[in-house]
């Protein structure tokens, strides 16, 4: 595969971890509990952390919310966790910075949206009090820009210029361009104040996918800042998630983006891991970072009745959603691995010999035996009522003697 050329970055440190282009595209993701309610944070931190989360926003709105920030940094430190916590401020940012010096502290990075955090001012006084705030305990801050709360005063000037021209542009262009030029003038801003270019992350988020390639497009091309990219509303289900997956590929392949959220709108009391778990999917369908193994399963057809290779893939992804934590602790390189499992021999075997451990399964008519083919070569022929029991056992078996310390050359084989 050959490899992608990132765009070259600053490289920002946060807490213990990178981001830029010198570092591997990070994955976030951001909760939805209530700040002030410290437990309920600090468990949803620890289920986006352990999902794989690698840097979590909380919102700072309140201030019960800014009281709240250093017991739950604490609380999660205490749970084990290093991962850095990002807080996000709209509006009332230089208020609760300065009032709260102990959450100003705790953080590991503020997000500044530079639309809202100067309202109504013709100074950005507000502004530069977080920049300060930032500098004073040398904290990286992210100037995210949003086109649902763009500074209205730059776009309003940006209009009325192109309204001016002898040929105006059309208004998704100055809209476009009012973004960018709102992330790269407050960047600058921010460099004026006192923070070093290794201290900021620009955003420029939007919701259509066309255009968020466009407008990261634009960035990329005139800063060497490191990139937070995301839609900043995906959406729910299949809608958020391929979305999300359209917007961000193309950049991605085009080496833009040091850092991805993907923000997907949760079910009712649905799982708000299921966003760090759509980013890493994009990464690895992309062949960027891996984080799991892969199971490459056919779509079946009508020569595949049964449902039984479905449950077979469907057990099968579910038995390595469940060792996958122990196995990232044990079994290092685990998360390359490739699996097959597919309905009949028309692309059954040929699919199996791609990955690491293929089955093929008898499809209508076939001869009910099912060949497992392991690093290429036929190993095994499983029979009978437990072949799933007798997969998951091979699957283990290869975990085991082919990655960490049991690592061997020779495949192991258990056999019916
Ligand atoms: S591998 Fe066989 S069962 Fe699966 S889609 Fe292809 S032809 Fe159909």
């Amino acid at each position: 595969m050959p490899e992608i050329q990132r765009r070259k970055s600053v490289t920002v440190p946060i807490g213990q971890v990178r981001v830029g282009s010198s570092a591997p595209v990070v994955v976030q993701s951001m909760t939805n509990t209530d700040t002030a309610d410290i437990e309920s944070t600090v468990q949803q931190i620890a289920s986006l952390a352990r999902a794989g989360s690698e840097l979590v926003r909380i919102t700072v709105n309140n201030d019960d919310a800014a009281k709240a920030v250093p017991y739950i940094v604490d609380g999660i430190r205490e749970k084990g966790w290093t991962t850095p916590i990002i807080g996000d401020f709209h509006y009332n940012g230089h208020l609760l910075l300065t009032k709260y010096p102990a959450c100003a502290q705790a953080l590991s990075k503020y997000r500044i949206n530079p639309g809202n955090v100067s309202i109504g001012r013709k100074d950005d006084d507000n502004f530069r009090t977080m920049v300060e705030v930032a500098v004073k305990h040398q904290k990286p801050v992210r100037i995210g820009v949003n086109w649902g709360s763009l500074d209205q005063a730059l776009l309003t000037r940006m209009m009325d210029e192109n309204s001016k021209l002898s040929e105006p542009l059309d208004a998704r262009d100055v809209m476009m361009e009012a973004m960018v030029r709102s992330a790269l003038d407050n960047a600058e801003a921010a460099e004026r104040y006192g923070l070093r270019r290794d201290q900021i992350i620009l955003s420029a988020k939007v919701s259509g996918v066309r255009d968020l390639i466009d407008v990261y497009t634009a960035l990329a091309a005139r800063t060497d800042h490191a990139l937070h990219l995301g839609l900043t509303e995906a959406g729910m289900g299949m809608k958020g998630t391929v979305a999300s997956a359209a917007g961000l590929a193309p950049l991605l392949l085009a080496g833009i983006g040091d850092t991805i959220r993907v923000s997907l709108t949760p079910t009712p009391g649905g799982d708000r891991s299921e966003e760090v778990r759509c980013a890493q999917q994009i990464l690895q369908a992309l062949s960027i970072r891996s984080f799991a193994p892969q199971v490459t399963a056919c779509p079946g057809c009508g020569r595949t009745t049964s449902t039984y290779f479905q449950e077979l893939a469907q057990q099968v992804q579910n038995y390595l959603t469940e060792s996958m934590p122990e196995w990232k602790k044990l079994y290092p390189g685990v998360e390359e691995m490739k699996l097959a499992v597919m309905g009949c021999i028309v692309n059954g075997p040929g699919e199996s010999k791609h990955a690491n451990i293929g089955i093929s399964l008898p499809g209508t008519f076939e001869e009910p035996k099912a060949p497992v083919y392991i690093d290429g070569k036929l190993a095994v022929t499983l029979k009978g009522d437990t072949i799933i029991a007798d997969f998951k056992r091979i699957l283990t078996d290869y975990v085991a003697s082919h990655y960490g310390s049991g690592k061997s050359e020779e495949p192991a084989l258990t056999t019916h």
